[in-house]
């Protein structure tokens, strides 16, 4: 058994010490690898994201995302636990440290299922829709009051659980502090990025948004649990988005 979990951490250079334990493959994502574990302090099975810092870009989103995250608790979003370094060691209060790391892992609660997996069995009943689209729009205002953006606003990134019929907003990784003093650049990573809930303005004129644009994916989202379709699927190539 624990040779088993040594080699699975060395496949996928976890490295977490010998706290975690029992982990489990939950997918690779545009910014980072995701397993599942049982954290032996709790004995509590807790999410790992590892975000691997590569270059100064990789560094400045981890920066970013966990800057946002830190700050953020509320029900309706994914609870993070702890940010860890290597080894499993935590990160002091100083995240400006990280330029000296090369991989940084944030342990979250450990969800069920998304709504992405969910709307693969067919559209929601219409009290269900309800109910999560009232979740989300209860953590997309809490979000939007501390001035941030999700900008990543899709099923895969909206967990539940299916027992107590609770959603979340997770993923962080494209989130950004809105300024409104200042004009956003189109930083999103585009390449395989799905943009079929991103608003027209975004996709035209990625240098003017504003929290409006988590709006309209919430509304496409809503959309699609009713019908058990993507509203509208993008298939553009517009370089001036990227
Ligand atoms: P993208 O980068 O486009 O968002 P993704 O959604 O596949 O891609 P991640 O959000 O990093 O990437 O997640 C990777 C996988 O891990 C997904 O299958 C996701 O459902 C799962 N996952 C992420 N966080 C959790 C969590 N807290 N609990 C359970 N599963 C999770
Ligand atoms: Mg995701």
């Amino acid at each position: 058994m624990a040779e088993k979990f040594e080699s699975l951490m060395n496949i996928h250079g976890f490295d977490l010490g010998s706290r975690y334990m029992d982990l489990k493959p939950l997918g690779c994502g545009g910014n980072g690898l995701v397993f599942s574990a049982v954290d032996n302090d709790c004995d509590k099975r807790v999410a790992i994201k590892k975000i691997v810092l590569t270059d100064p870009q990789s560094v400045k989103h981890a920066l970013r995302e966990i800057k946002i995250i830190r700050r953020l608790d509320h029900d309706n979003i994914v609870k993070v636990f702890e940010i860890l370094g290597p080894s499993g060691s935590q990160l002091t209060d100083d995240v400006g440290s990280l330029t000296e790391l090369n991989s940084v892992y944030i342990v979250q609660e450990y969800m069920e299922t998304d709504l992405a997996n969910v709307l693969e069995q067919g559209p929601l009943l219409e009290e269900h829709a309800r109910l999560f689209m009232y979740q989300l729009l209860r953590g997309l205002k809490y979000i939007h009051s501390a001035n941030v953006l999700h900008r990543d606003l899709k099923p895969a990134n909206l967990f539940i659980n299916t027992e107590d019929l609770v959603l979340k907003i997770g993923d962080f990784g494209l989130a950004r502090i809105m300024d409104p003093h200042y004009s956003h650049k189109g930083h999103l990573s585009e390449g395989l990025v799905t943009k079929w809930y991103r608003s027209p303005r975004l996709l035209l004129s990625p240098n003017n948004y504003t929290k409006a644009i988590d709006m309209w994916a919430a509304g496409c989202i809503f959309a699609e649990m009713l019908t058990g379709k993507t509203l509208l699927q993008v298939h553009m190539n517009l370089n001036r988005c990227s």
